[in-house]
């Protein structure tokens, strides 16, 4: 993602690629990526499992985006990467979507103890052991080879079961098994189009009678509510279609308001517990992401949102800890509120 500058007015976009490698990272070129394992700013500590685990289901979380964005202020927030991680099943979100989500913000100076400017990446020997199965740290190694790291029970018999057990105590090393996390994408992206110019030649309306002056009141106030939301959703996402990601910290944006899908508005967001400064919006997951997930919405336990908006302690504040945690709201799109209009401009027949 190109690194924002101060006075970008437009909102940042971001779309998903396929690697033409596998990704890797330096603080020179670090990606943002949706799935995969996380990419750690910090070498010396990561989330352990206790940290993303799902509150309905109890599994170990898996990374769905993590962006690198660096801040100016304060010198901590020199080097930045936020993480969010979700559950991956449905049922779990249907049943209280809060205990679904988990956010992280880890920073770094531009001087601190694992990285050199200027000469690239110089993690030393403090780099800590991440699990094979999913990336998180590492606590525990399997007992035979003492070769492969695991941050859970859960994770090794995932391991041993999915092709560890043929190969521990041999020269082979584990393949990674991809199949329990979300499918690694590079992010992309670009700044949002402007919209298409409105023509100048508005065409005179004729002087409504009062019957259908009513009519119009009456529409207008069944309508309103429940289909301008998602049809200013849908105007704007066919700006650029394939959008799986909108950016836009306060600083940076004219525009700093996250595109809602629905009426319901989000409750008062709490400050961060760390500084008191607000949480601000920082970036949404739009509805888009699901379809690069490969995930079926025919199924009902599929996982769905209708957007996921993260924010984040206004001021980048930070201390001593490796990790701070932000704030998840998710949205679905209102079934009722999907009147005729809505119907029609999902279907193209606007
Ligand atoms: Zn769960
Ligand atoms: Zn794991
Ligand atoms: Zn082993
Ligand atoms: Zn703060």
């Amino acid at each position: 993602m190109v690194v924002l500058e101060k006075g970008m007015p437009a909102i940042q976009l971001g779309f998903a690629e396929v690697p033409e490698e596998p990704l890797t990272y330096s603080l020179d070129d670090y990606p943002n990526k949706i799935g995969g394992k996380p990419f750690w700013l910090n070498p010396s500590k990561y989330l352990s499992w206790t940290d993303v685990v799902c509150s309905v289901c109890n599994k170990v979380m898996v990374l769905l985006v993590q962006f690198y964005t660096p801040e100016d202020e304060p010198p901590e927030a020199y080097h930045r990467v936020i993480y969010l991680f979700c559950c991956r099943d449905g049922k779990c979100h249907k049943t209280d979507w809060k205990g679904c989500f988990k956010v992280y913000r880890s920073q770094l100076g531009e001087w601190n103890p694992y990285y050199n400017p200027g000469e690239g990446m110089q993690v030393d020997s403090v780099q800590a052991p991440q699990c094979t199965v999913c990336g998180l740290e590492a606590p525990k190694t399997c007992s035979k080879c003492k070769k492969v790291h695991y941050c859970c029970r859960e994770h090794q018999l995932v391991d041993w079961t999915g092709g560890h057990k043929a190969i521990c105590g041999t020269d082979k090393n584990t393949i990674p098994s991809t199949t329990h996390l979300f499918p690694e994408f590079e992010l992309v992206s670009e700044d949002e189009p402007e919209a298409e110019p409105v023509p100048t030649s508005i065409p005179t309306l004729p002087t409504p009678d009062t019957t259908s002056e009513q009519h119009q009141e009456e529409y207008e106030e069944t309508s309103v509510d429940v289909d301008k939301p998602f049809l200013k959703f849908q105007k704007r996402i066919s700006r650029s279609p394939s959008q799986v990601i909108r950016y836009a910290r306060v600083s940076y944006s004219t525009d700093p308001t996250p595109l809602y899908v629905a009426s319901t508005l989000p409750p008062p967001i709490p400050p961060c517990p760390c500084c008191n400064q607000p949480r601000t919006f920082e970036f949404q997951v739009m509805p888009q992401m699901l379809n690069v997930l490969d995930i079926n919405h025919y199924d009902e336990h599929a996982l769905d949102w209708g957007t996921v908006i993260v924010y984040s302690c206004a001021g980048n504040c930070w201390g001593e800890e490796v990790f701070r945690e932000e704030v998840v709201w998710r949205q679905m799109f209102s079934e009722e509120g999907m009147g005729d209009a809505a119907r029609r401009a999902l279907e193209g027949k606007a």
